[in-house]
């Protein structure tokens, strides 16, 4: 069993502006780094299909999956918040992504695959239950957990959160659900200062000062998220993967480097071994410098791929 890729071209063709950090470029850069590495040819690849309504309403109210559709412009561009807009192909973009999540929760669950990584945007893990925001419109992430549990039987899904700011939007529906535990680390303070006064009990909240690398980032991981995973015993892990807390992305102000998304990445696979049957599906979400973020998900992918041996 190998690992599952998927994506989309629509998702390249949202776009929120001329000098938007969140462009299509991204993807590109992710797809030039796996030809370089030759990860590529381990991978086997999906078009992402659009998500159903019905799978958008285990995560957003149906009210809101209807704004978003009607909120989408036939030309130019609709802003949703500061940071997120919308051009004519950003519905599909979304729906696209958010398709990816189930797709890749259905092969991982059907043992098709061991592993699945979604390089899809827009991002999700702003996005709350009623409100697109920080460059996501649907929860890719919480779309996949919710899969998992309503049309897999799931009990219990982790969701790992390793993007430089925390995923509020994720934290917003999950927060008390028995059925997740996430856990993160994120710079704090920092956009959008969220995660710190008194998370759920299911929440492993990790903030991160300014200038935070490898060792404070690891010892979170080791000391905060592991005992706490292996309570948990999650039967599937779900990964928010964002790569701006590496040291070349000038979005924040973390200092972590390629190893590292390699390293929290097989930390998170004995968990997998241990408790889920290796079972692994990952979402693209930040990560703006682009050599920085193609080499760093390659990193993440090897080990996702069993290709770092
Ligand atoms: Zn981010």
């Amino acid at each position: 069993m190998n690992t599952a890729f998927i994506t989309h071209a629509e998702c390249l063709k949202h776009e929120m502006g001329a000098h938007h950090p969140e462009r299509p470029a991204r993807l590109a850069a992710i797809e030039d780094q796996l030809i370089a590495s030759a990860v590529g040819q381990h991978l086997t690849r999906f078009d992402a299909p659009l998500a159903t309504d019905e799978q958008l309403a285990r995560v957003h109210p149906i009210e809101y999956v209807r704004a978003i559709r009607e909120a989408a412009p036939e030309h130019g561009t609709v802003h949703l918040d500061p940071d997120t807009a919308m051009n004519p192909h950003t519905l599909h973009a979304a729906l696209r992504a958010a398709g990816a999540a189930v797709l890749a929760t259905d092969l991982v669950l059907e043992r098709k695959f061991s592993s699945a990584f979604c390089s899809v945007r827009p991002p999700g893990h702003h996005a709350t239950r009623v409100r697109p925001m920080g460059f996501c419109i649907f929860n890719n992430v919480a779309v996949a957990a919710r899969h998992a549990v309503a049309a897999h039987g799931l009990e219990r899904v982790a969701i790992i959160d390793f993007d430089v700011h925390h995923g509020n939007g994720t934290e917003d529906i999950f927060e008390g659900d028995p059925h997740v535990l996430m856990a993160s680390t994120f710079q704090h303070p920092f956009y959008p200062y969220s995660g710190t006064e008194a998370p759920a009990g299911n929440m492993v909240n990790v903030p991160l000062a300014a200038g935070s690398g490898s060792r404070e980032f690891r010892e979170a991981v080791r000391e905060a998220w592991m005992p706490a995973l292996d309570e948990f015993r999650p039967e599937l892990i779900l990964f928010s993967a964002g790569f701006d807390a590496h040291v070349e992305d000038d979005m924040a102000m973390m200092r972590l480097t390629d190893a590292d998304y390699g390293w929290v990445t097989e930390q998170m696979k004995e968990i997998a071994e241990r408790h889920a049957q290796g079972r692994m599906v990952s979402m693209l979400e930040g990560g703006y410098a682009l050599s920085a973020l193609g080499r760093s998900a390659v990193q993440h992918i090897k080990v996702l791929a069993g290709l770092n041996a």
